[in-house]
């Protein structure tokens, strides 16, 4: 059985992620979708409601689990064992920076390998930041995420008046 871990903020999930996440069952045969707690960014989801937004959104395909971790990725990788970690690049500016996780990584565990799939070009220019920022000023995001975020982003902008 290969097993693949795909971590990030996912807040929220995307269809970039959901296209992502799909290209990674058709090679492993099961794939964790693990919300990491990033330091470094302030999320808008609490991690249960993004857990509860990655569930809803991918309840269709069985070979997808959402979870969340603390601590080292390559650590939670190994208990799950789990052969691979899942990175989707988009465009070039994403490379520097998983380049630089990918090897830091390889070097914590030599023995989980970092695979990078690209997401179908429409959704090359897609990220959970920039839908936040249209859904906040009250845009259309509904071609963008599935339909449960987008209804979750509009109760939560008119619910808390950003
Ligand atoms: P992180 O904070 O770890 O970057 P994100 O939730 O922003 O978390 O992204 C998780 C992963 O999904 C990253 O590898 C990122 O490059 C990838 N990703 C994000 N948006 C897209 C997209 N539109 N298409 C393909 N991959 C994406």
């Amino acid at each position: 059985m290969k097993i693949a871990i795909y971590p990030g903020s996912f807040d929220p999930i995307t269809n970039g992620h959901l296209d992502i996440i799909e290209r990674a069952t058709t090679i492993f045969d099961k794939v964790f979708v693990a919300i990491a707690q990033n330091t470094a960014k302030d999320p808008l989801f609490t991690v249960e409601e993004r857990l509860r937004l990655i569930k809803k959104s991918t309840n269709k395909n069985k070979n997808v689990e959402a979870e969340h971790f603390t601590g080292l990725l390559v650590e939670y990788a190994v208990s799950k064992k789990a052969h691979a970690i899942i990175r989707g690049l988009r465009a070039v500016s994403d490379f520097e920076y998983e380049f630089q996780m990918a090897l830091m990584n390889r070097n914590l565990r030599e023995d989980v390998e970092t695979v990078f799939l690209m997401p179908n070009e429409k959704y090359t220019y897609l990220n959970s930041s920039i839908i936040k920022e249209i859904a906040r000023h009250g845009g259309d995001v509904s071609n963008f995420v599935p339909e449960v975020v987008n209804n979750h982003l509009r109760q939560k902008f008119e619910n808390n008046n950003f």
